[in-house]
């Protein structure tokens, strides 16, 4: 098979794609080149010229170069339109067309694997990078009824508001008033603060009867927001994992025209929890 496929990043040394884009190309049968390459943010324009050059088709965009990447694509998808950041990149006669698969990956993790049914979910959004930019259209899609993005910095919640332009469903709120946010179904961390080694400091009152907590973090920056929401009573606390599995599924799938089985790769990554350190 002609031409190859990357992740970028910067680090991404350990980055799981390479092993996670193998087991697919194992399960549908082909062969595939994938390969791991540390690119500065300001290398990228010029490195990506010269993968084109060279024959790459795809590659998969990881820390801090999501959005330089959307910046270099000559056409992008409405979700990473939204997301302002590109986690797949296609190779196309007209320069690079970009998308954002980490939204569909949480709801495909969220429904299919562990059966969450987000219809008529309030929903708390902690962060407003570009991973929770990517995830909360793909959540309204998936029919919650309310949603609620708290951040850091406010600006940045309200713009994420703004570019959902969903009024009735979506607002902003401060991080200091959450503990009189009322309760939440569905709360999400989409913050790196455990990449600095932070702790949220979260109220218990967020949390409704039942409620389920997401991490989009997992290994070990995951720890400390999952012991929060069981010690909140969460039905279900999972981290990113599963996510990241899913996310990577869908860019296999726009490059090879081929679903794989992701449950497999799923399950061999979460019995080595303990060596996790990716950075997708
Ligand atoms: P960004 O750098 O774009 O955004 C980081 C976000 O975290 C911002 O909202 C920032 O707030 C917030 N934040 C950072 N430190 C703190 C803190 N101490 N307290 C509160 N908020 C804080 O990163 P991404 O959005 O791309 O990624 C976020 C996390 O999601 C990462 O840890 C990443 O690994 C993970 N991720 C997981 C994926 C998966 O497949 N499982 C896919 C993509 C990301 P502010 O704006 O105020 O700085």
């Amino acid at each position: 098979m002609s031409g190859f496929f990357a992740v970028l990043g910067h680090p991404v040394a350990h980055s799981l794609s390479p092993r996670i884009h193998q087991a697919f190309a194992k399960d549908v049968g082909i062969g595939i080149d994938y390969r791991a390459i540390d690119v500065a943010p300001e290398q990228l324009p010029a490195t990506l010229g010269a993968l084109a050059a060279d024959g790459i088709r795809g590659a998969n965009i990881t820390l801090p170069l999501k959005e330089a990447a959307k910046v270099a694509c000559a056409t992008v998808s409405d979700r990473a339109r939204i997301a302002h950041a590109v986690n797949t990149l296609t190779a196309t006669e007209h320069g690079w067309h970009g998308d954002n698969t980490d939204g569909v990956g949480l709801v495909r993790d969220l429904t299919e694997r562990h059966r969450l049914d987000l219809r008529g979910r309030r929903c708390l959004l902690l962060g407003a990078g570009g991973a929770a930019r990517g995830v909360a259209p793909a959540l309204l899609d998936a029919g919650i009824d309310r949603l609620i993005v708290v951040n850091r910095d406010p600006k940045r919640a309200d713009a994420l508001v703004d570019a959902l332009a969903d009024p009735a469903r979506v607002g902003s709120r401060y991080w200091k008033d959450l503990g009189s946010l009322g309760e939440f179904d569905l709360v999400i961390n989409a913050t790196s603060a455990a990449r600095d080694g932070q702790k949220l400091d979260l109220p218990f009152r967020l949390a409704a009867p039942r409620f389920a907590a997401v991490d989009l973090n997992y290994g070990d920056t995951a720890i400390s927001f999952l012991a929060w929401a069981r010690t909140a009573n969460a039905d279900l606390a999972i981290d990113g994992l599963g996510m990241l599995v899913e996310q990577a599924a869908e860019a296999f799938e726009i490059w090879h025209g081929k679903r794989p089985d992701t449950d497999g790769v799923y399950q061999a990554l979460r019995a080595g929890d303990r060596s996790l350190h990716g950075d997708d």
